[in-house]
């Protein structure tokens, strides 16, 4: 570099999920030549559109087809596959563990956290042991195995206690993203059993946990109220002001005395800022969120910045009747605000002035199933059923990151819609040496 010339800015961004990659996408787009460089660091090679992964675990969609390899859409940014384990805004490095196991210090000028969150465990014996969560694609494709191959064990056992807990699944949170999972998961199975002699959808017992006396707080009560409805008419168990109590060896206890054994435990009970931001020097709220402007700069400081779920980002829609209100974790959020970071990223390279983030949380969009779903927009849009279900498929579509995503993800549901849904158990991925190390001893 000649004396005199200016050196290029350093933009650090801290997970490549959401935030990450829309913040970087329009970075690349925006920034002029030689005025900053972007480096992108997240664990996984993609991002995930985890409003997807109901549908991804059900078989509607390809799980490939979900998430967005980084490194081929953010051909003008560094992408580093590694974990962030400390930020040290004081001196501008980030220490980041990559796969092999080694650390690196990355130094950096700004920085933006998009860090996400992460399930929140509650203390409950044999949660750790026997959940699975539902937040990665890992989780997804995993439960899609799972719950085919329970359908397999129990028409092949002999033993009723054993056949009844395989076909006994529970989900605990009652989010959209419980919601989904159970509802999506549910339809897969009641349509697989036709392929089995032994076992009908009388057979299996599905049941949905939720600690508030209402489901899907992201819609109206009232579209709260009819999706329980929708669920128990499909015989689902729904147990509202109820918590886990138990859940050692599968053998499921409620606080309301039920117990049941279940070989599939579902946990979506909430999220928490990632934990990892307690390991840097940044100044978090009681919730462990960055806590940030409204221009979405963390708070003290000039050169940096956070968004999605792990910031703490006042919401000025509702702050006349709520001054602490702040924006909730959303895809909705995360989207939005990381539109409105890139100008203001690039108005601080610029000298000029940033402006703040305003969105009215809109509602939701959420499926029960194939052909099946509810939406509540604004309050205003109220839509249940197969239309609500269109509505679903058409917005996610809309915010799916890439034109290829959206035409794979087309042509999957195309050939779903035609050929009818695949029942394969892909369990073998799960174990693949079982087959190899039979051969080696045959
Ligand atoms: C099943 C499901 C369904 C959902 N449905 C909806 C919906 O219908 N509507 C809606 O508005 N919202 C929905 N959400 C919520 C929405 O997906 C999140 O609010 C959104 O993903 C938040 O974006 P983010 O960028 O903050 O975090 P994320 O998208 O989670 O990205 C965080 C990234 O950080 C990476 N990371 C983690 N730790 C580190 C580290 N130490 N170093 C570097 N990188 C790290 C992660 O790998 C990840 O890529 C759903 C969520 C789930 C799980």
């Amino acid at each position: 570099m000649a004396k005199g010339k200016k050196q290029p800015k350093r933009i650090l961004i801290v997970g490549g999920g959401y935030v990450g990659l829309y913040t970087a996408l329009g970075l690349q787009k925006k920034l002029r030549s030689l005025e900053a460089s972007v480096t992108v660091v997240d664990p996984q090679p993609h991002m995930t559109y985890q409003p997807f992964l109901p549908e991804a675990a059900a078989g509607s969609i390809e799980p490939r087809h979900v998430v967005v390899p980084l490194r081929k859409v953010l051909r003008r940014c560094h992408v580093l596959t590694g974990r962030v384990i400390k930020i040290d805004h004081a001196t501008k490095t980030a220490t980041v563990e990559s796969i092999d196991g080694h650390t690196d210090q990355v130094e950096y000028d700004l920085l933006i956290s998009a860090l996400g969150s992460v399930s929140r465990l509650l203390p409950i014996a044999g949660l750790e042991e026997r959940g699975v969560g539902f937040k990665t694609v890992g989780e997804a494709i995993y439960l899609r195995n799972h719950v085919l191959s329970r359908l397999d064990l129990a028409e092949s056992t002999s033993d009723p206690e054993l056949r009844r807990k395989l076909l006994s699944f529970v989900v605990i949170g009652g989010g959209y993203a419980g919601v989904e999972a159970l509802a999506e998961l549910e339809d897969m199975a009641r349509y697989a059993v036709r392929y089995y002699d032994t076992i009908s959808a009388k057979d299996m017992r599905w049941v949905l946990v939720e600690a508030s006396n209402r489901i899907m707080p992201e819609v109206s009560a009232k579209m709260g109220v009819y999706t329980v409805k929708v669920l128990e008419k499909r015989g689902i168990e729904v147990f509202l002001d109820t918590r886990a109590k138990s859940l050692e060896d599968g053998h499921v206890v409620l606080d309301d005395g039920t117990e049941f054994d279940a070989d599939t435990i579902i946990w979506t009970a909430g999220v928490k800022a990632n934990p990892m931001l307690a390991n840097t020097d940044l100044p978090l709220d009681a919730r462990g969120r960055v806590r940030c402007t409204a221009e979405l700069q963390i708070e003290g400081l000039a050169d940096a910045w956070a968004a999605g779920d792990n910031a703490a980002v006042p919401d000025l829609s509702r702050i006349a009747e709520d001054p602490t209100a702040t924006c909730s974790p959303s895809a909705q959020h995360a989207v939005r605000q990381a539109k409105r970071l890139v100008p203001n990223v690039l108005a601080a390279l610029r000298g000029r002035k940033q402006k703040p983030y305003v969105h009215k949380y809109q509602g939701s969009v959420a499926s029960l199933g194939l052909y099946k779903g509810v939406t509540d927009v604004l309050g205003v849009i109220r839509l249940k059923g197969f239309l609500a279900w269109g509505l679903h498929r058409a917005y996610h579509l809309s915010r799916m990151p890439t034109f290829n995503r959206k035409v794979r993800i087309m042509f999957d549901w195309l050939g779903a819609f035609v050929f009818r849904r695949e029942v394969i158990s892909m369990g073998q991925i799960h174990d693949p040496k079982t087959e190899f190390t039979r051969a080696a001893k045959s």
